[in-house]
């Protein structure tokens, strides 16, 4: 039986870091604020080499509060890629707002750049790229037409933390950034967690704000916010985690060289690595024809696998008042039927690694 993802086995390796975080943190009754989160917003803050990082209750709400914080509301527009989770779209119907979706790069997932410009209105008002299962979108073209058209740039990296072009780590390139520490993400709390990024001292102190209820300083509620904060064990576990993700991120870029190698020459299409992009491999994503039967016929085999995600966004039900046509979306319409996420995570053996490939080939 090799799973989908076994986050037991992580807690084995780090069990005594862990359950010292948790018990000093209720032995300090730090659970709201307080030390650890800013211990914890201070080292992700140093790892990801942005100047401010601020918790929050989950990547969702980091993806809207930064919205929020631009003044982004009804009647404007907000371009996100067709291919990625519900969070990315979701954030910019909640405050108001419309996603137009532009379709992925062929082979990467992606927001495709070349198709952005015919997107834009003057209702356009920030771009939100996806760095869909840990490689990085094209940010340097994004950035461009971002400058030309004076639009934000929010970058979701959910399934990135670490991953960089050329040496520069995703969530630097744009105007604010988005990291989901969701159990199963690269880096975990147990629970749900999040956090915002940015290199600006202004927007840094309005997401605080918006935050935590509109306040300032206790009971100076200058607008009206929400509770949307960063808990105190999940930061206390975050910071016990956090000096093990660069080991975690090696683990998972060797396991996708070992399925890359056992599963060159078969009839499956592999995920690929731009040069000067690093993946860090959240998923490992292949493409097969004949998917569900696939999955199927693995599952029996004892090898779990996952869908990420079977439907792409402009064809969910939510959307279908925008009337999206499979036509204006060919690379996202032909890998939805076709993807498939195999076992990846670090802690994956060799063995078990040749065993997946063995039964998929
Ligand atoms: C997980 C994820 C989010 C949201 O994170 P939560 O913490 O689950 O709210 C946003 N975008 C992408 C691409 C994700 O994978």
């Amino acid at each position: 039986m090799v799973p989908f993802v076994d986050l037991f086995c992580q807690y084995k390796e780090i069990k005594s870091a862990i359950d010292k975080a948790i018990t000093e943190t209720i032995a300090n009754s730090s659970f709201i604020g307080g030390r650890n989160v800013k211990k914890f917003e201070e080292e992700f803050s140093e790892y990801s080499e942005i100047s401010h990082v601020i918790g929050c209750a989950n990547g969702t709400d980091s993806l809207e509060i930064i919205l929020k914080a631009w003044g982004i509301g009804p009647g404007d527009e907000v371009i996100v890629p067709a291919h990625s989770w519900i969070s990315t779209s979701e954030c910019v119907g909640n405050v108001g707002a419309r996603p137009v979706f532009v379709d992925v790069e062929q082979h990467f997932y992606t927001i495709d750049v070349q198709k952005i410009e015919q997107k834009i209105t003057e209702r356009t008002k920030a771009i939100i790229p996806v760095h869909l299962y840990g490689h990085p979108a094209n940010m340097i073209g994004i950035m461009e037409i971002a400058k030309k058209y004076d639009l934000f740039v929010l970058e979701d990296c959910a399934q990135a933390h670490g991953a960089d072009i050329n040496g520069k780590k995703v969530g630097t390139f744009g105007d604010a950034a988005s990291f989901s520490f969701y159990p199963g993400k690269n880096l975990g709390a147990y629970g749900d967690a999040g956090c915002m990024a940015t290199n600006n001292d202004e927007l840094a102190s309005v997401l605080r704000t918006i935050a935590n209820h509109g306040q300032t300083a206790k009971h100076n509620h200058v607008m009206e916010g929400r509770n949307s904060r960063l808990d105190g064990i999940q930061a206390a576990i975050l910071s016990a985690k956090l000096p093990h993700l660069n080991e975690w991120t090696e683990r998972r870029r060797h396991n996708a060289s070992l399925y890359d190698k056992f599963l060159s020459g078969k009839e499956v299409g592999l995920p690929r690595q731009k040069a000067g992009y690093k993946h860090v491999y959240h998923l490992y994503v292949i493409q097969v024809e004949d998917r569900d039967s696939v999955q199927q016929k693995l599952r029996e085999r004892g090898v779990e696998t996952a869908i990420h995600y079977p439907t792409a966004l402009p064809f969910l039900p939510c959307y279908k008042h925008h009337q999206n046509k499979v036509e204006n979306f060919p690379i996202s319409h032909h890998d939805q039927s076709r993807i498939l996420s195999i076992p990846m995570f670090a802690e994956l053996t060799e063995e078990q690694i040749k065993y997946v490939a063995d039964k998929l080939a």
